[in-house]
């Protein structure tokens, strides 16, 4: 299998409403720009240093997605071109993202990343600070901000049941943001299990070893 089918064979198995986010991260340039050429425009990175070392080197009209955990003093880097930042779990990161975004008299898209995976390793929100967070954005605290959804990761197992259930959780607290400002995009699912999060309701998924092959290393 090649990029190619890889690709097409991904593309295939999405409903019309999904996005999808192409997961990059450790695959060079020229992979990159062989999926951009199919049509895709639409791409994620974890690290903010091979995000900005590739960024100038592909089509300026590729849509940006950061899913890696970011650290404040880092968002500076990326502000003037980021599309979405997916990997959003803190009131910190928010303000500095918001005061980031106004130097470039620009709106930046947000995802709050909710921890809905039982494993401790994976950062992300809970429920409630995601609520009060939200609630804070309605309220006007962060102008150039666009919060447009939520993004969650599973926990890695082969227990399928358990996957279902932590995406179902995400999918719940989705629709009962209970606002007058309803959320566009619902990121969950990536190679292993976007199946499952499409099943529950997932509306984007972020999908890289299923396209590039297996990373060199793990991430
Ligand atoms: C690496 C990564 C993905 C893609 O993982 P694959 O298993 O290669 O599809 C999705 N989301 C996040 C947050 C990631 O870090």
């Amino acid at each position: 299998m090649n990029i190619q089918e890889n690709y097409n064979n991904i593309k295939k198995q999405l409903p019309s409403n999904v996005e999808l986010v192409t997961v990059s991260k450790t695959h060079p340039v020229s992979a990159i720009q062989e999926v951009y050429d199919l049509g895709q425009k639409v791409f994620g990175e974890n690290k903010v240093q091979e995000l900005v070392e590739k960024h100038p080197q592909l089509p300026q009209d590729i849509q940006w997605h950061l899913i890696g955990h970011l650290q404040t003093n880092k968002v500076k880097y990326i502000a003037e071109f980021i599309d979405t930042i997916q990997s959003v779990d803190s009131e910190k990161l928010l303000n500095e993202i918001n005061k980031e975004a106004r130097k470039h008299s620009r709106k930046i898209k947000v995802l709050l990343q909710v921890k809905i995976a039982e494993e401790d390793t994976k950062f992300g929100l809970q429920i409630e600070e995601a609520k009060s967070l939200f609630q804070k954005f309605i309220d006007g605290e962060f102008p150039n901000i666009e919060i447009t959804g939520l993004m969650g990761m599973a926990t890695f197992t082969e227990d399928k049941n358990q996957v279902k259930k932590e995406f179902e959780k995400l999918k719940k607290f989705f629709d009962n943001l209970n606002t007058n400002k309803p959320l566009q995009t619902l990121s969950m699912g990536m190679s292993d299990d976007f199946p499952i999060a499409i099943e529950c309701g997932a509306n984007s998924v972020r999908v890289g070893s299923a396209i590039f092959g297996r990373r060199d290393y793990s991430i």
